[in-house]
C-alpha cells in the first residue's frame, strides 16, 4: 500500500504542548508523505532530560491522535536508544573522527564559542565528545523548498558536540542515528533547523550513512519576528477542537481552503487534504502572524 521509497517523520521534543508551529510541521510532513504515497511516523526526541516537561510526551501523542495524525510505524522514544547512540560514538572515536573534549563554555568564549582545538586548562571527570570538523568542511545541499543551501561548518560551527559533558546525547547525533535507523528518506521540519542540517550531513558522512532529502517548512513568526513557539503568543493547539487549527495550518501551507470547506470530520478532512495538497503551493518564506489572543 505504501511507496517504500518515501518515509517521513515528525519528531517533537517534549518541552511542552504542541503549538500552531508544531502542528504546521506535523501536518506539512504528513501531507508531503501522503502526497508521495509514503509512510509517516512520530519520534519523541526526549534525549535531553533537563528540558523534558513531565506529561508533555503523553500530551503531544494525545494531541496528534486527536488531529488524526497517526504514526504508520511504532512511535520511537530516543530515551530508550542509548545503545545505538553509544555504538555510533564508539565507531567515530575508533576512527579518530571524534574526540574527548574537556573545554568549558567559558574557555571557548575566548574562541568566540567555536571549537577548533582544545583550550582546556583542566581535565573534567566526564569530557564531552565532539566531531572533528576539518578546515574547508563546506556542506552544500538542495532544500526541497529553499533551493541550494551551503554552510562552512568549520568556520561557522567548528567541532561540534555529540555527547555533552553532562552525559546527554546531543540532538545532532541522536537525529542522524535515528533518521538512518528508521529508514527516513525525507526529513521535513521547521526552518529553525535549517542551520543544523549541514552538521547532520557532515555527521552522516563521518558515519558512512546516506543523506536523506531535506525540506524546511516556513516558521510562524510573531509581531517581533521571533519564532512563535519562543514567544508568549504561542498558545497550545486545542485537541478538543482540531478542525480550526487544521484549517489554519492548511492555509499557512499555502493551500486552497475552498477545496476542504465541505469537510467537518477530522478523518474525512485529512483524507481530502492528502488528495488536494499541492507541494508547489508551499510558501518558501517564514510567515508573520499577529499574536493570538
Ligand atoms: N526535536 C526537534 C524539535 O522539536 C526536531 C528535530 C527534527 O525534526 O529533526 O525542534
Amino acid at each position: 500500500m505504501f511507496n517504500h521509497s518515501y518515509r517521513g517523520r515528525f519528531a517533537p521534543s517534549p518541552t511542552g504542548p504542541l503549538h500552531p508551529g508544531s502542528l504546521l510541521a506535523a501536518l506539512g510532513s504528513w501531507l508531503l508523505a501522503r502526497h508521495a504515497q509514503g509512510e509517516w511516523g512520530v519520534r519523541i526526541e526526549d534525549v535531553d532530560p533537563p528540558r523534558t516537561v513531565p506529561g508533555a510526551i503523553a500530551g503531544q501523542l494525545a494531541t496528534l491522535e486527536a488531529f488524526g495524525l497517526r504514526s504508520d510505524f511504532p512511535v520511537v522514544h530516543q530515551s530508550q536508544r542509548d545503545a545505538l547512540y553509544q555504538a555510533a560514538i564508539e565507531q567515530l572515536l575508533a576512527q579518530d573522527l571524534a574526540f574527548a573534549c574537556h573545554c568549558s563554555r567559558s574557555e571557548l568564549a575566548s574562541q568566540h564559542g567555536v571549537h577548533h582545538h582544545c583550550v582546556a586548562q583542566a581535565e573534567r571527570a566526564t569530557p564531552a565528545i565532539r566531531l572533528r570538523v576539518a578546515p574547508g568542511s563546506v556542506v552544500r545541499f538542495q532544500d526541497g523548498l529553499r533551493g541550494a543551501i551551503s554552510q562552512d561548518v568549520y568556520a561557522e560551527v567548528g567541532d561540534f558536540v555529540l555527547r555533552r559533558a553532562d552525559g546527554c546525547w546531543a540532538y545532532q547525533l541522536a537525529v542522524v542515528v535515528d533518521d538512518h535507523d528508521q529508514g527516513i528518506t525525507d526529513v521535513v521540519r521547521g526552518a529553525d533547523l535549517l542551520d543544523s542540517t549541514p552538521r547532520q550531513i557532515l555527521l552522516q558522512q563521518a558515519l558512512g550513512l546516506p543523506t536523506p532529502r531535506y525540506l524546511h517548512l516556513p516558521l510562524l513568526l510573531d509581531a517581533h519576528g521571533r519564532k512563535l513557539s519562543k514567544s508568549s503568543a504561542a498558545t497550545p493547539v486545542d485537541a478538543a477542537n482540531p478542525l480550526p487549527a487544521l484549517q489554519q495550518a492548511w492555509r499557512w501551507l499555502g493551500q486552497d481552503p475552498a477545496a476542504l470547506a465541505p469537510f467537518t470530520d477530522v478523518a474525512e478532512w485529512l483524507q481530502h487534504a492528502a488528495r488536494h495538497f499541492k507541494p508547489e503551493r508551499l510558501p518558501p518564506q517564514d510567515i508573520a502572524i499577529a499574536p493570538l489572543g
